[in-house]
């Protein structure tokens, strides 16, 4: 089939009816469903964005077929730059709200079936593996979720390699069809929007034997049997567009995820019991620098809305002139720039790997994802120093329609530069952006959703070559004149 239609998608999202759990009911039909209907028609218009721009959003395949652009396995860096550039559209869709677009697991499966010999030299089986679940996945055009973190009851044994045995994720068996896996994972964004759940190790594991059930990586769709998905609760409210501009569109949800012996067909395994493999996964295929990049797109897309709401209110409230405005108009100016730089950098600087796959510069892109989960909060930070009351005195449209209220709002809302409907539209939405559970769940993704930001900086050190510079320095303390 190649490149979906967002209809496609609804259609297919119909039939999967995977358990998925949501206050305390079994949901049913998640396109019809309040809580995720509005998230789902917006995954589908990024769908159809494939449909009406096919030369920028699409690819052919060696059959003749036109992909998903996320799917490419760039060769060069013109195509590096065409995913780059359809990752934008993507994410400016979303406004960057939209972590979860499908482009963020497509890269990542694109450059894992590149690499499909590290998987092949664990069992042969597992490269031919990797490499038809990427023709399925990109020929379906799914949309997958994944989860990577195991559940902690107690940090009684450290963190480095110890999973807790009764909660964690592991095999129990394997037989003539497959494996069988038991246990449970900490989240899964947009599960209940999904077709796919990959299954990825994460945490380091131990080079030790008894961590061997814990190293799993495979593919399964979400309505496999005794797969079931647990909602948090939803922050789309069912409220209008205008009350509600982003949680109505781009709720994602987190689900924790319960594996209740599921049956992994073997064809849909990637490691099992390789802990070393497990380990090296993500650095070793390249995987996590096209994420990365991904994330860095949306991280541009993110801080430029950010940069056009927070100049907005500036105008809105008149205080462009105000130095302390100004400031903080400069410190999002920056965030954008840093954002833009990097993946600048990173495209520029891009070269083959050893898989043959045009990658991005991983250090450049290390930065930003280093970066960005400081500068998010303090971008929202400043929408809420510069707004203040203002995103409290937000009445909603149904009070546009109060002919008693009306009068007032009109008359004291408005500002000089909006009338009252613009004005309270603007802080409406910095409101959802720095205040709703929405926009708190938003500064929690960003904190956390690529990893835990002490061991993301831990492996920024790592993979800097600081031997040039410590080199520098000591001959500068031997030179003698
Ligand atoms: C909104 C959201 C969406 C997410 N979506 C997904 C998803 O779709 N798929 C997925 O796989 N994961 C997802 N995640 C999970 C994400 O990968 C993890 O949050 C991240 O890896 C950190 O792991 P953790 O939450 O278990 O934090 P922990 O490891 O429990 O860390 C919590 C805090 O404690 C600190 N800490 C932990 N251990 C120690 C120690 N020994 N010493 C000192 N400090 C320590 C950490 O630095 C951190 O500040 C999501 C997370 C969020 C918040």
């Amino acid at each position: 089939m190649g490149a979906r239609s967002g209809n496609n998608y609804l259609t297919a999202l119909r039939k999967l009816n995977a358990e998925t759990y949501l206050s305390g009911e079994r949901v049913g039909d998640v396109t019809i469903h309040p809580a995720f209907q509005n998230c789902a028609r917006s995954i589908a218009s990024l769908y159809d964005m494939q449909m009406e721009h096919p030369e920028a959003m699409t690819f052919r395949t060696e059959d003749g077929g036109r992909a998903g652009m996320s799917f490419i396995q760039p060769r060069n860096s013109d195509e590096l730059r065409k995913r780059s550039r359809m990752m934008k559209s993507w994410a400016d869709y979303g406004c960057g709200f939209l972590g979860r677009t499908p482009d963020y697991l497509n890269v990542s499966i694109a450059a894992m079936a590149a690499a499909h010999e590290f998987f092949g030299e664990s069992d042969p089986r597992f490269g031919r593996n990797i490499q038809d679940y990427y023709r399925n996945a990109r020929d379906h055009d799914w949309c997958a979720t994944h989860t990577l973190v195991n559940p902690r009851a107690s940090r009684a044994q450290g963190w480095a390699g110890h999973t807790d045995a009764d909660l964690a994720l592991k095999l129990v068996d394997k037989t003539d069809k497959g494996i069988i896996v038991s246990g449970c994972r900490m989240l899964a964004t947009l599960a209940p929007m999904s077709e796919e759940l990959l299954v990825f190790p994460s945490t380091v594991l131990k080079a030790e034997p008894a961590a061997e059930p814990f190293a799993l990586s495979f593919a399964i769709q979400c309505n496999t049997k005794g797969l079931k998905f647990l909602c948090r609760d939803p922050y789309d409210l069912g409220r209008s567009k205008f009350d509600h501009p982003l949680s109505s569109r781009f709720e994602e949800m987190d689900c924790v995820v319960i594996f209740d012996g599921v049956e992994v067909p073997w064809e849909r395994v990637f490691l099992c019991g390789d802990v070393a493999r497990c380990n090296a996964l993500y650095a070793a295929t390249n995987a996590v620098v096209h994420m990365m990049h991904q994330v860095v797109v949306k991280n541009v897309a993110k801080s430029e809305f950010l940069l056009g709401l927070v100049a907005r209110i500036a105008e809105v409230s008149d205080a462009m002139a105000l130095q302390h405005v100004r400031e903080r108009l400069a410190e999002t100016i920056m965030t954008v720039e840093t954002m833009r730089s990097s993946l600048r950098a990173a495209e520029a600087d891009a070269s083959l790997d050893k898989w043959g796959v045009c990658a991005p510069a991983r250090p450049p892109l290390d930065t930003a994802r280093n970066l960005f989960p400081h500068l998010y909060p303090r971008l929202v930070e400043i929408i809420q120093l510069n707004s203040s009351s203002s995103l409290m005195a937000t009445p909603s449209e149904a009070d546009f329609t109060n002919s008693n209220e009306r009068p007032y709002i009109d008359r004291y809302f408005g500002t000089a530069d909006a009338n009252a409907r613009d004005r309270v539209a603007l802080y409406r939405l910095a409101w959802d952006v720095a205040c709703s559970s929405f926009g708190g769940r938003q500064v929690l993704y960003e904190r956390f959703f690529f990893g835990d930001p002490v061991r993301m900086a831990s492996a920024l050190v790592d993979n800097t070559d600081l031997k040039p510079l410590t080199d520098r320095v000591q001959s500068f303390l031997t030179r003698l004149d």
